[in-house]
């Protein structure tokens, strides 16, 4: 028995691997790299078999936050040009919601810019989750709208959210380097106050902020301690204007890597492959389902994906099956109601990599 077929049975066992064996495979060799892969696949396989849930991301406010998160494009004084807007309209979301859901979307991700919202905010939030779950019932709907504040969870649950996601994002040693206008300790709170409200608590990271392997290790840790349904797994898309511009830190072996990692750690959690997924995979996106039970669908909130037809096409050629969607046919077409038409205001990014930085605007 080797020391992959151990670690996947402690995750099959929902047992934590050790810090030591988590650090292990994330110091792995490429020679060992489809063993991690396959051990990661047992645990997937136990828990979610070949289904892959598609989520599918609205920003319903972007930009001009007042916080300095150093990854982010739409940070306080950032010179991304993404689109700035205010609250979109009720039946704006609930549009882009129904693009979504068409290209098989089972959850819907309303995503809004700032620090926290304010009680209003909460009141029109509370309304447009309505809208949506009223069009479609059996979509859940998740809410990430920043550091909540008291009841505010409560209202939102009251009105039909599923889940509230809020990611850790990094270590809390790691944390200061990453931000320095709120706190790690409120980020902890905020997903604990959500799963208190009955809010099915949704929280990942971001990989490739100059984080050390131990730094990725306590954030697993940390996000297994909160018990969350979700953990999204993003890599840094290095905008430029934002403060990590430049800043190619992954391959997509260490991708890989990142992400089995996180299923011994929180192995009958949906591991979600989050944003930038497409610039350092690569070619190696396919095998990340081997890993992961959910991706997101199409393109991210300020920085574009590659078009929803091709994700569900990867999904059918790696032989997986999108939760929800009726039995298909082999080598059937996938839908073609996929979202594919690019949004202008995201930035392009599907052929840039490393030894390039992302414009602000193309
Ligand atoms: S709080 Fe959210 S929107 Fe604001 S800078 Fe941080 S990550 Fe970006």
């Amino acid at each position: 028995m080797t020391w992959l077929d151990t670690l996947a049975d402690k995750a099959l066992d929902r047992e934590l691997p050790t810090r030591q064996e988590a650090l292990a495979v994330l110091a792995s060799g490429d020679d060992e790299l489809l063993d991690v892969v396959a051990a990661a696949f047992r645990v997937r396989c136990r828990f979610f078999g070949r289904r892959v849930k598609l989520n599918y991301l609205v920003n319903i406010k972007s930009g001009l936050c007042p916080e300095d998160c150093f990854y982010c494009s739409q940070r306080v004084g950032s010179a991304a040009d993404v689109l700035k807007y205010t609250w979109l309209k009720t039946d704006e979301v609930v549009a882009s919601a129904a693009a979504g859901v068409a290209g098989g979307a089972r959850r819907v991700c309303l995503v809004a810019s700032g620090r926290g919202p304010t009680d209003r905010d909460v009141d029109r939030v509370c309304d447009t989750v309505a809208a949506v779950r009223a069009r479609h019932p059996d979509v859940e709907v998740c809410a990430c709208l920043g550091l909540l504040t008291d009841g505010q969870a409560e209202r939102l649950r009251a009105a039909g959210t599923t889940a509230y996601n809020h990611n850790l994002n990094t270590s809390g040693g790691h944390y200061a380097d990453i931000c320095s206008t709120h706190e790690y300790a409120d980020r902890v709170s905020t997903v604990t106050v959500a799963k208190e409200a009955g809010l099915s608590p949704c929280s990942g990271l971001i990989a490739g902020l100059g984080e050390t392997d131990e730094d990725l290790v306590d954030v697993a840790f940390a996000l297994r301690s909160l018990e969350p349904d979700s953990v999204p797994v993003n890599f840094l898309v290095p905008f430029e204007g934002t403060p990590l511009a430049g800043q190619w830190n992954l391959t997509p072996q260490r991708c890989l890597r990142i992400l089995a990692m996180v299923r011994f750690v929180c192995p009958d959690a949906e591991v979600r492959l989050g944003a930038g997924r497409e610039i350092h995979l690569r070619t190696l996106q396919p095998l990340a389902l081997h890993v992961v039970s959910s991706i997101f669908l199409g393109d991210y909130l300020t920085s574009e994906g590659q078009p929803g037809r091709a994700d569900l096409a990867m999904i059918a050629d790696a032989g997986f099956t999108v939760e929800g969607a009726p039995a298909a046919p082999a080598a059937a077409a996938p839908a073609a109601t996929a979202p594919a038409t690019p949004r202008p205001d995201l930035v392009h990014i599907r052929r840039r990599g490393p030894g390039t930085s992302l414009p602000a605007n193309t």
